[in-house]
């Protein structure tokens, strides 16, 4: 249905879209995840021309909407885009905000816009509020309108931008029951949203969208529950980090303890997940130690808050080195001191990093 080639957007010097490419078929709802400032809206708004791409196609029905020839107006009510701030018009009734533009851009009759308005708003369940005006409708009703709205240009896809996140916690529910709705129904959707349950459960495929690439795309089982790469992986699995560069003998433990202490704190760790992990942690600076005049340690501390796993890793660059495994200064002690608060333990040697990851036991 929509192709896209290589789509880029610049602002300025700033490249936000660096070359998307890929495909919506009909009928299919797409969601789109990923960190904010990623550029997710930017695609949505290029995809409908509310912004101007910078480069690439997007072809619909075989042609390429980003010839000159386009009708602008027309693309855009072929694919309807839904706000997170709804947009509604204030002086304006419920019914009136519907009826505006089919009865203005379509030239339907005010009669039959209307008796379809209503046949919509009994659709998103607020037929009652119809001569009501937004102000009186709570945030929940508001976006259930603009859906209403959107669908009253008779859309062949609509783009969503995440239409719950301003809403109330106790309103994002009814929302999204009128986007799942929308989905049996066979509505051609793309869906940018933070609420992972839903777009699990609602799309047939999901873009994980990172630094202005779709980064990573598949069913939602693949990328919820096997994600294939690594920021992949730390989005879906919440991961925190706190990096450490550690390159003298004579580095400083007490700051690098206290950082450690407030990101434990910060991230609700257990005091034993804490504890476990500062003996780990002083047991590794102390193997490395004698290497660390000449040789830079990057020390990682990754916290998955969904699997609970605290992660240490340690990367260090050149020749294959893993302090745990060194026969020159073998420490039997601090060695089972490691294994015995540790559940893991990876010695991965490539590219020429060195790369040592410790599962702290829970
Ligand atoms: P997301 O929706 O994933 O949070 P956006 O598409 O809103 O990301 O933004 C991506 C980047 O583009 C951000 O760095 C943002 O500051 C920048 N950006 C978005 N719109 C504009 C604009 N109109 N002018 C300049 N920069 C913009
Ligand atoms: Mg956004």
């Amino acid at each position: 249905m929509i192709k896209v080639e290589n789509l880029s957007k610049k602002y300025g010097d700033l490249t936000v879209l660096k070359g998307i490419s890929t495909e919506i078929q009909k009928g299919e709802v797409v969601s789109i995840i990923g960190p904010s400032g990623t550029g997710k809206s930017t695609f949505l708004r290029c995809l409908n021309l509310l912004d101007q791409p910078s480069g690439g196609s997007i072809t619909i029905d075989s042609k390429n909407i980003l010839d000159s020839q386009t009708d602008v107006a027309k693309i855009r009510q072929r694919m309807n885009m839904v706000f997170q701030s709804f947009n509604l018009f204030s002086h304006l009734s419920v019914l009136e905000n519907l009826t505006l533009a089919p009865i203005k851009l379509k030239g339907i009759s005010k009669e039959e816009a209307e008796k379809k308005s209503m046949d919509l708003l009994r659709l998103v369940g607020l037929a009652e509020k119809a001569d009501n005006y937004p102000d009186e409708l709570s945030g929940g009703q508001k976006q259930r309108i603009a859906i209403a709205r959107c669908l009253a240009m008779e859309p062949e896809i609509i783009l969503f931008d995440e239409p719950t996140s301003a809403l109330d916690p106790t309103m994002v529910s009814e929302v999204l029951s009128v986007i799942r709705r929308l989905a049996k129904e066979g509505m051609t959707m793309a869906i940018v949203t933070h609420e992972m349950a839903f777009a699990r459960d609602v799309s047939n495929r999901v873009f994980y969208m990172d630094q202005g690439l779709i980064y990573e795309e598949g069913t939602p089982a693949q990328i919820f529950d096997a994600p294939q790469k690594e920021r992949t992986q730390a989005f879906i699995n919440r991961v925190r980090n706190l990096v450490f560069t550690i390159n003298s003998q004579d580095f400083d433990l007490y700051a690098l303890n206290a950082e450690f202490e407030l990101f434990c704190e910060k991230q609700f760790l257990t005091k034993k997940l804490r504890d476990n992990a500062l003996l780990v942690i002083e047991e590794l600076l102390m193997m490395y130690k004698p290497f660390l005049n000449g040789l830079a340690l990057r020390l990682t501390v990754a916290y998955s808050e969904k699997n609970e796993l605290l992660d240490l890793i340690c990367e260090t660059e050149g020749s294959q080195f893993n302090p745990l495994e060194n026969a020159q200064l073998p420490d039997e002690i601090g060695l089972n001191l490691i294994k015995s608060f540790t559940s893991n333990i990876d010695f991965v040697w490539s590219n020429n990093i060195n790369k040592l990851k410790i599962t702290i036991k829970k």
